[in-house]
């Protein structure tokens, strides 16, 4: 059984990441779709929420062979716990390439069996990012056109509670 494991913060899920996971799901037998608690960045969303999130949005697609599992560990160390022989990426540009390129670089000196595998979204999903997303919500855009209908409104809701609890 060939596992693909399609990582990332996803806070929150977009058009973008939905096509990617509709692609991958089609070359594996399953796809793990692991969410970062990354401590790096404050998330818009809890970590619990955004698995929820995903869970939903994901239901229709990939005929149940969709798992989604939060992890703060290592990639590579996960991607081997999970069976997966694959990770899978999206690729939006040059400047995700730079990140990419080195990020595979010292996955495969972590561990050369398992294979970086990249995908684009269609043309028209391509400039989507979460990090957009999130700025043109705050400042009162439509970001309809980026995520779902029930994602535009976690994402609102989060905004205004945010706002009212003043962070
Ligand atoms: P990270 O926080 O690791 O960047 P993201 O949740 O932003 O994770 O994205 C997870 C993966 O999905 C990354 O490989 C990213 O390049 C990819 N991705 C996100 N948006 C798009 C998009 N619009 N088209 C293609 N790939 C995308």
């Amino acid at each position: 059984m060939r596992i693909g494991l399609y990582p990332g913060s996803f806070d929150p899920i977009t058009l973008g990441h939905m096509d990617i996971i509709r692609r991958g799901a089609k070359l594996v037998d399953k796809l793990v779709i692991g969410v970062t608690t990354n401590p790096s960045k404050t998330p818009l969303f809890p970590l619990d929420t955004r698995l929820a999130m995903i869970r939903r949005e994901c239901a229709a697609l990939g005929n149940g062979t969709i798992e989604v599992v939060a992890f703060d560990s290592l990639l590579m160390h996960f991607a081997r716990e999970c069976g997966a022989s694959l990770i899978l990426r999206g690729l939006r540009g040059a400047s995700d390439f730079e990140y990419e390129y080195q990020m595979t670089g010292m996955n495969q000196y972590l561990d050369s069996s398992i294979e970086t595998v990249f995908l684009m979204a269609d043309v028209a999903l391509q400039p989507i990012a979460s990090r957009l997303v999130k700025e043109i919500a705050v400042l009162g855009g439509d970001i309809s056109r980026f995520v779902t209908p029930a994602v535009r409104d976690d994402v609102l809701a989060q905004i205004a509670a945010r706002k009212a609890q003043g962070s």
